[in-house]
Parts: C-alpha cells; structure tokens; sequence
C-alpha cells in the first residue's frame, strides 16, 4: 500500500489556477494545470516551482483555461511529461490555448505585460502533439503506479472526472461536474460505488448558492423565452454575453428550440468566433452529446463581423436579432463588450448574462449599474452613458447546486474529501454540510495532505 499525498498547487480555496498535485511511490501526477482568470502574467499560473521533480503527467479534465491555460508554460519546462484528456477536450484545447497566446499577446502590447505571452504558439502545437486523447482506462508510464480512467462529469463537451488508482488507494478528482442535463450535455454519469474511492477530491464553485435547487433548466429557458420575446417584439436587439466554449454551444441550441416552437420570433441570431471554432468541435464529437438532443449546423447562425469597426456594430443593432457573444462576464475588448458598448445607448434592447459574474468585471458592473451611469468598454476608452434598462441575468449553470455536490459525495461514500475550486465560504459551506463520517480537507496552496486510506 503506498503513502499517497495531496497537494494544490493552485485553486485550493479559491477559484483559480486550478492544479492539484497527486504523489504515490515517487511519483508525482498532476490534476489539470490552469490559469487564474482574474490575475495577470506569472502571477496567474499555478505555483509549478512547487514541484519538486517532472509530474510523470499531467491529466486534464476539460478545456475550460481556469483548467489547462497553463499546460504550455508546464510541458515547456518538463519535457518528460505527458498529457492525457478526452479526445474532445484534446481538439478544444487546441483552439483554447492558441486563442490564449493571442490575447496574452494583445495584453502585452496594451497594457505591457512584459511576461506576455506565457507560451507561444510552438509551445501549443507541442502540447497537442503531446496528448493522448482518451477514453477508457489507461496506465501512465510503464513503471508507473498510477492507471487512471475518464468518466464523463456533464459539464461541457469532452469534460470528464478522473478515477486515479494508486496501489491500495483509488482517487476521484470530480473536475467541474453537472449533474442534470443541459441542452446537449447529459449530466454526471455517476460511477458504481463498487469501485471503492478512497479520496474524493470535489468542485464547490456553488456552494455559497443558496437557492441553487430551486432553479431549474427549462424554469430558467421559460423565463429566458418570455424577456427574449418582449425586447425582440418591441424591435430591439438581446446580447447573450457567453463562455466560447459551453455555454455559447448550449444558448445557441436552446434560442434555435424556442424558435422552432413558436416560443421567440424568429429573427436572427448570431455567434462570435471562438465560441464558432469550439461549436465545429461539438459537431465533429457529437456522439458525446445527449442521443436525444439536436445540434443545429452551425451555419444556421450568422457571423457578427468585425465589432471593432462602428459601422458593423451599428448595422447589427438595426433590426431584431439575438447576438450570443463572448466573453461571458464581458471582459473590455471581447466582442460583448464592444457590442454593448453601442447597445446601451438605447433603451429598446436587453442584455441578458447567462453565466457566474466576478464582482470585478464589466459584466456585474454594468448589470448592477443604474441609468445615466457612465462605463467605459474598451481599455483607456471613452465611458459611454447608459440608457438600456432591460439588463438582467438568468442562470444557466453548468455546475451542480451545493444540495447535488452532497448528495454525489453520499453516493460516492469515500473515506476522505478534500474540497477544491471554490470561494473560501463555498468550501466552507460544503465542508460544514456534508456527513461527520468523512475525513475532511480544505486544502491551501502548497500545503501537502497526508490521505489515509
Ligand atoms: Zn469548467
Ligand atoms: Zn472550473
């Protein structure tokens, strides 16, 4: 039986450069390496110098950045390791992580990050060439302790959790999960208690969610259909502010339903182009979706165009439509930023957020900002005077209620949970509400966790 020691190396009590460090027999193996959304350069990454010698892999739960932003900068230092995702999440990680090098390289220019970019683009193309795309239970190395096995975690397309075997000791790592169904996602698909987990390392991102339970899918997509229709009937134009790979895919499919069904009037909608790269994805893997679910061609939805040029944004608000855009929480200089940026001179049209809004971001600001509030949408831009009133935000959450994540760890039965990827409070809240009978972790970054088997 060997010792087995737990390790955040970054997204311990805190939603960030998701990377957990998992060390059997010397040797080590690392749970997803991402980038912290809200920090910038060097400081975004997970704390690698805490390694101590090459991870024999690194094993990447789904393409979100927050998971595998940093895979890069880590494959770059250690060249003996190797990476392992689901085929899906392999081909998204391509368009993910090459669409990071340019913003990171526009972030130098503009703000003068001089660290910037982490990575370049050969650094990328070494990494997909790097990975296996896998399904089923696989060994690492030859000499390796570890076989490790993906199971789909219903988040996003490709998304799995991770059952990690040590001698002696076996490991879930939850990734993000949902546990009910999306559109085109079909929730958790919930391991066999047989399979004896030991350490149960799991998600909290809602656990400060009180109503979480309450809100269900097609509740919210009933509610979303009905503001939807009132601003397009009134002529004016509705944003959907969307993560490119997700939520983009899942709101295009879900207004695309509602049209069909009479629901909203069928103007057109648009999409903008990560989120477009990332839906060629979904179409290609579409056997990962729900067999009940439709995937539309992605060319029943029109491009935006260049947002930056005023014409075009100008044109675009002319009639009717639904525009789905990223980024989600509207990051300066995306294009639902700079679409907004026109849209909320007028009060016709609606904004509508789908999505977690960070308090620090353009999105919560202008959803919480009142009329005749001035903002500015671009860097160093002029601050436009906003006149929409219809700014709401609906939830479309991908990621399971605090009441799922119990009733998951119940089903699961491990002996110890360590809980990650979550606010202090959410972990908290989680830790606080789940059964005395499990040896309970918060862990901090860089601390190691002895697990007992
Ligand atoms: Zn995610
Ligand atoms: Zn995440």
């Amino acid at each position: 039986m060997s010792k087995v020691t737990f390790t955040a190396i970054g997204g311990g009590a805190e939603i960030g450069a998701n990377s957990y460090l998992i060390t059997a027999e010397d040797h080590d193996v690392l749970l997803d390496c991402g980038i912290h959304p809200k920090k910038e350069g060097v400081e975004a990454l997970p704390q690698l110098d805490l390694l101590k010698r090459s991870p024999e892999a690194v094993i990447v739960s789904h393409a979100h950045i927050d998971h595998c932003g940093a895979v890069p900068y880590l494959m770059r230092d250690h060249r003996t390791t190797e990476c392992y995702a689901t085929q899906p999440t392999v081909r998204i990680m391509d368009r993910m992580l090459h669409n990071s090098v340019s913003v990171m390289g526009t972030l130098a220019v503009e703000r003068g990050i001089r660290e910037y970019p982490l990575y370049s683009h050969s650094d990328v193309e070494y990494v997909i060439r790097r990975s296996y795309g896998l399904a089923l239970e696989f060994a690492l190395t030859w000499d390796s302790p570890f076989r490790a096995s993906f199971h789909p975690s219903g988040h996003v397309l490709g998304s799995a959790s991770v059952l990690l075997r040590a001698p002696g000791h076996t490991i879930f790592y939850s990734g993000d999960v949902c546990l009910t169904h999306q559109e085109l996602m079909a929730g958790l698909r919930l391991i066999d208690p047989s399979e004896d987990v030991t350490t149960l390392i799991i998600e909290s991102t809602r656990g400060t969610h009180e109503e979480g339970h309450a809100i269900t899918f097609e509740g919210e997509t009933e509610r979303f259909a009905q503001e939807v229709s009132k601003v397009l009937e009134q002529g004016g134009v509705v944003l959907v502010p969307s993560f490119a790979l997700g939520r983009t895919q899942e709101l295009l499919n879900v207004i695309a339903r509602l049209q069909e069904s009479g629901y909203i009037p069928s103007v057109p909608v648009y999409a903008s182009g990560l989120g477009r790269a990332v839906y060629e994805i979904y179409d290609k893997y579409s056997d990962y979706l729900r067999p009940d679910s439709t995937l539309r061609p992605l060319f029943e939805f029109n491009r935006i165009g260049d947002v930056w040029d005023p014409e075009v944004r100008h044109d675009l608000l002319k009639k009717p439509g639904v525009i789905v855009a990223t980024s989600g929480m509207m990051v300066e200089n995306t294009p639902s930023s700079m679409i907004a940026s026109e849209l909320v001179k007028y009060k016709k049209h609606g904004i509508f957020f789908v999505g977690y809004l960070d308090p620090d971001t353009l999105g919560y600001k202008l959803l919480h900002a009142k009329t005749g509030d001035q903002m500015p949408f671009e860097l160093n831009g002029h601050p436009v005077t906003i006149k929409l009133e219809n700014r709401q935000s609906f939830n479309f959450s991908a990621h399971a209620p605090r009441e799922d994540l119990c009733k998951l760890i119940d089903h699961i039965a491990p002996k110890n949970v360590v809980f990650v990827h979550g606010d202090p409070e959410a972990t908290a809240w989680m830790a606080e509400n789940t059964n005395a009978r499990y040896r309970k972790f918060i862990p901090s970054t860089g601390d190691p966790i002895d697990l007992e088997p």
